[in-house]
Formats: C-alpha cells, structure tokens, sequence
C-alpha cells in the first residue's frame, strides 16, 4: 500500500506521518523534512532550495522530483509501500508521482487529505514551537510546554521553523491555495481521494485516518 498524506501548511501531515508509517508499516519519505536536511548539510539541492523555502515559495518540481528519485531508489530493495507526505504539491508532481510509481513498481496511492480551516492553520503555524535538542513540538496557543521556551521532555531551548513567520506562513497559505489545492480535483477525478476533517485531536484525526485505510486496503 502507498499514501499520500496531503493538506495545506499546518494541517498536521508530520505528526500524523509519524503515526501511521509505524501503524502500517510504511516507510515515511517528507520533501519538507529532506530539503530542511539539504539545507542544513549544505547540499547542492540545500543551497538552491534555501531562499525559496525562506519565502515560503515551493521549490522547483524538477528539484523536488529528482530528490524524491533518489530517496526511493535505496529504499526500494527493502520495501514496495510509502507514505508520501508533502509531494506531490503541484499538478505536474501528480503526475511525475504517477511515473515514479510505474518506474519502482510500486502501487498507484491512496490520498488522504487533511482539512482544516485557514484562521486555524493561521495559529497552527505561527503558534508552532519545536525543540532544539529532542525535536519534540508544541504551539503557543494549544499545547504550550509548562515553562516558556523550555521542553517539557528534555529542558532544551524552544526554536521556530524559518518559515513559520507571519508574513511566510501567509505566503504559503497563497501558495497552497493557488499552486496546491488543484491536486485534489485531479485526485478526485481518479477515485482516490478520501477528505477528512482534521481539527479535532491528534488521537481524533488518526482514528479518521485508520478508519479508511482499514476500510479500503
Ligand atoms: P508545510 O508545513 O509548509 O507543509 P513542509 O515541511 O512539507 O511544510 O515543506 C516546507 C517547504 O519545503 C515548503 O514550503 C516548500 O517550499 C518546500 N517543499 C516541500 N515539499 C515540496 C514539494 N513537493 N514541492 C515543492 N516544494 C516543496
Ligand atoms: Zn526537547
């Protein structure tokens, strides 16, 4: 089985990930988390990536496509079932993931996408707060940790993502809506798409999740 967890910025794609890859067992490849990592060991895709991801701008389709390439071919000697969250995020990527599958022989995915309305996006994003040390996540607003800045698990120092800024997390938003959310209609044309509410609880939106992986795999 491969998914495709899709939402806007601040849907919670990460967190859920994190949860359903060890449920079913699916190898979790992240564009957002890869390009961070570029960035941050200075790669050549890190330093064309960097600037574009700093204006809350999507990085090139090419770029993005030829990474994700390069992640699967290693992975694909021990596995045939992903979770891909993050990508595709444009149209072209809908496609340039239809002939990645056909290229590693792997099965065309499900997507489940994560809907949440945009003033609680808003908060989710600027709220965000990660630990430094344990990468543990929290929000301002709806799980502040007990003292401010410091982790609840390890007392590390509290960071913000780059692009979790006012004036990005609104591009991002802009980008999402113009550049992103016609995947869905081509998603939805196909019979693969399953729209799930997802502001309740972590707990809340992982049974939805559960529940039509269950009910159609
Ligand atoms: P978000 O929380 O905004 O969904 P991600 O961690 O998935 O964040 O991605 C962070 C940034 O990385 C995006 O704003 C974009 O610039 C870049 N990026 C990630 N995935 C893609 C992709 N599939 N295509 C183009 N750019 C991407
Ligand atoms: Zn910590």
């Amino acid at each position: 089985m491969n998914l495709v967890l899709f939402g806007p910025p601040g849907s919670g794609k990460g967190t859920q990930s994190e949860r359903v890859v060890k449920q079913y067992s699916l190898t979790h490849i992240s564009t957002g988390d890869a390009l961070r990592t570029a960035i941050r060991n200075k790669t050549a895709v890190g330093l064309k990536a960097r600037e574009v991801i700093e204006r809350g701008e999507l990085v090139s389709d090419e770029l993005v496509t030829e990474m994700l390439r390069e992640i699967i071919r290693p992975l694909r000697d021990t596995t045939d079932s992903f979770l891909f969250d993050g990508y595709p995020r444009t149209t072209p990527q809908v496609e340039q993931l239809a002939n990645l599958c056909e290229e590693f022989s792997l099965s065309h995915p499900a997507v489940i996408n994560l809907h949440v309305p945009e003033e609680t996006l808003i908060l989710r994003l600027t709220g965000r707060r990660i630990c430094a040390d344990c990468k543990a996540t929290y929000n301002i607003y709806f799980k502040p940790t007990r003292q401010a800045g410091v982790c609840d698990e390890c007392s590390g120092p509290l960071t913000k993502r780059v692009d979790d800024n006012p004036e990005t997390t609104r591009e991002r938003l802009r980008v999402y809506h113009e550049q992103s959310a016609p995947v869905l209609r081509i998603y939805g044309e196909q019979g693969v798409l399953y729209t799930i509410d997802a502001t309740g609880s972590t707990d809340d939106v992982a049974k939805k999740i559960s529940r039509i992986i269950e009910e159609n795999y």
